[in-house]
């Protein structure tokens, strides 16, 4: 089974600490969920998992099975298994869904073998209908242009497509500041829980408490002032949305000072 350690992270944006020492452990088979008020880090660290440049780590580490993925690039991390689901995903006219996928598959292969000649049409759209069946998907959606006028539920279906597709050990998820309509959610959700299995680790980063009446997470964090200050379990998601979280900011000020 493998794990995804973070441990005393420290991240900053333009010479600002954002996250100041998070510490958490993800396994495989685990649902986790990360909620926090607006601008406490949380999509500062799933960009930092995933290597977007604008995130500088000044220290700590993320181990993926003992190996540190911040000597890896972003390519070399989605090989080693890890997803993440994009919260404003770019549209690419002329590139149908399934061109998209059928590329990223080949992409993969040819990072592991140079001289691979890619998945066969035959075989990729037999793995695509399989995907897209199991996601109750229609299959005419392979053939729209990415993202290309999609509504916002359409670009979660992509993005939870891509993630059967690439069949990662470890997804994370950032839904925070976007107003998801109800669909959307659904739509993320039902994927979760239809792609979730002993072999899936899943980080869900929400600011609303909503979407875990549809994904029953494993553990629950809470995130402030760029640090975890509390976990439990599903419950504490029902006590934030009965209390808010006021009741912690005199923990998460204490912890930084
Ligand atoms: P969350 O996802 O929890 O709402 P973010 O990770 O998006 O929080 O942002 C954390 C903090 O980083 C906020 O104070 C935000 O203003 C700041 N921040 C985000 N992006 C930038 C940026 N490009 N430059 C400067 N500050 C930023
Ligand atoms: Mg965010």
């Amino acid at each position: 089974m493998s794990q995804l350690e973070i441990k005393d992270l420290h991240v900053s944006i333009e010479d600002k600490e954002i996250l100041k020492g998070l510490t958490l452990t993800l396994k495989q088979g685990e649902t986790h969920a990360i909620m926090g008020p607006n601008g406490t880090g949380k999509s500062t660290l799933a960009y930092t998992l995933m290597g977007h440049p604008n995130y500088t780590v000044t220290s700590g580490e993320a181990l993926l099975d003992g190996e540190n993925i911040f000597d890896m690039e972003p390519d070399e991390r989605s090989r080693a298994g890890i997803f993440l689901a994009f919260q404003y995903p770019v549209a690419i006219p002329g590139v149908t869904v399934a061109n998209f996928l059928r590329s990223a598959i080949n992409a993969r292969r040819r990072a592991e073998k140079p001289d691979d000649k890619g998945i066969s049409i035959a075989e990729f759209r037999k793995l695509l209908k399989g995907k897209m069946d199991a996601l109750k998907m229609d299959n005419a959606f392979a053939g729209r242009y990415l993202n290309d006028g999609f509504s916002g539920g359409e670009k979660k279906r992509a993005e939870i497509l891509q993630m059967a597709t690439l069949q990662p050990r470890f997804a994370i998820l950032d839904e925070t500041d976007s107003g998801l309509d109800i669909d959307a959610l659904r739509i993320v959700a039902d994927g979760v829980n239809a792609l979730s299995g002993p072999d899936l680790g899943t980080l869900v980063i929400t600011h609303y408490q909503r979407l875990l009446n549809y994904i029953k997470p494993d553990f629950v964090h809470v995130m402030m002032n760029g640090r975890i200050v509390e976990s439990g379990g599903a419950d504490l998601a029902l006590h934030l949305e009965e209390k808010g979280y006021d009741w912690l900011r005199e923990k998460a000020a204490e912890e930084v000072a």
